[in-house]
């Protein structure tokens, strides 16, 4: 009798994501970021979300919402499924922190950013992590009496992550970066990362992998700025037991200066230039990028 030889297991299909914040119009490094998630996604017959990470309540508008669509109709690029929006699942993410403060990861901080910024003087080499200071973990050995009678009190507070801790129980993280190979993840050196804000169940952090394993991301297209969020992103990862995308973090559109465009200091928006009747190609040819060439 001839053997039966099983069907090699097909690839997975790629699904790949942009996922802009709406706190302020896009310039053309977010373009640039969507256009390459997209094309990839279109080239190997896989999957583009949209999805809009709205979860800061206080930065979040809904103009700026409207122009992220816009803008995607502007670059011609389509997506699949319906948009997600951060801010209609906060529950979910809810869950998440439940599960996590059960296992003890989690804790309390009711420091303001003055307090840390105070801390952080006082302690005089305080370590520094990829985001500026390391948190000095003053709320971290805060009795939980103490703690809970706080919270009861209705004191604002924020919940950070114990990454020491979560960091040694499920120990080494690496990642995939394509075309580069594995890199070693150091979630240490972000020290005791925020995973829910004071006005909202969740940060970046914890929406991000969550949103991305709930979707089934494989690939995480991204800029270079958020490389080392990676580190913290592996690390919830494994703690929860959600599946690791291969990442693609890309370059960085500088303006004519060499300076990186930026939402803050007010790069040309993409809404500027679609109003004043720019083509995208037009548009990528003045920032030096050939769309041809991606
Ligand atoms: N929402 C993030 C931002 O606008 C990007 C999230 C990500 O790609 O991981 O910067």
């Amino acid at each position: 009798m001839q053997a039966v030889t099983p069907n090699p297991p097909l690839p997975a299909q790629l699904v790949t994501r942009f996922a802009p914040s709406p706190t302020g119009y896009l310039h053309l490094g977010h373009a640039f970021a969507a256009w390459r998630a997209w094309r990839r996604a279109r080239a190997d017959g896989g999957r583009f979300l949209l999805r809009i990470e709205n979860i800061d309540a206080t930065r979040a508008r809904p103009e700026y919402e409207a122009a992220i669509l816009e803008d995607m109709r502007w670059l011609g690029l389509d997506w699949d499924g319906p948009v997600r929006r951060q801010q209609a699942h906060l529950a979910d993410y809810a869950l998440v922190l439940e599960d996590l403060r059960a296992r003890e990861l989690l804790y309390p901080c009711f420091c303001t950013r003055a307090d840390i910024a105070r801390e952080v003087a006082a302690s005089g080499q305080a370590p520094h992590g990829p985001d500026g200071p390391v948190y000095p973990g003053t709320c971290a050995t805060l009795s939980p009496r103490i703690a809970a009678a706080r919270i009861e009190a209705g004191q604002a507070h924020c919940w950070r992550l114990r990454t020491a801790r979560a960091a040694a129980l499920v120990g080494p993280l690496d990642y995939e970066e394509e075309g580069q190979g594995r890199v070693t993840c150091d979630p240490g050196a972000h020290g005791d990362v925020v995973l829910a804000r004071k006005d909202c169940p969740g940060s970046y952090h914890l929406c991000v992998c969550h949103d991305d394993a709930l979707q089934g991301v494989t690939l995480v297209m991204r800029g270079e700025e958020l490389r080392p969020a990676t580190d913290i992103h592996r690390l919830i990862q494994s703690l929860m037991g959600w599946p690791q995308p291969v990442y693609a973090h890309h370059r960085l559109l500088t303006d004519e200066r060499g300076q990186k465009l930026s939402k803050r200091d007010g790069a040309l928006s993409l809404k500027t230039l679609r109003e004043a009747g720019i083509t995208p190609a037009e548009a990528f040819r003045r920032a030096g990028v050939d769309l041809a060439q991606l």
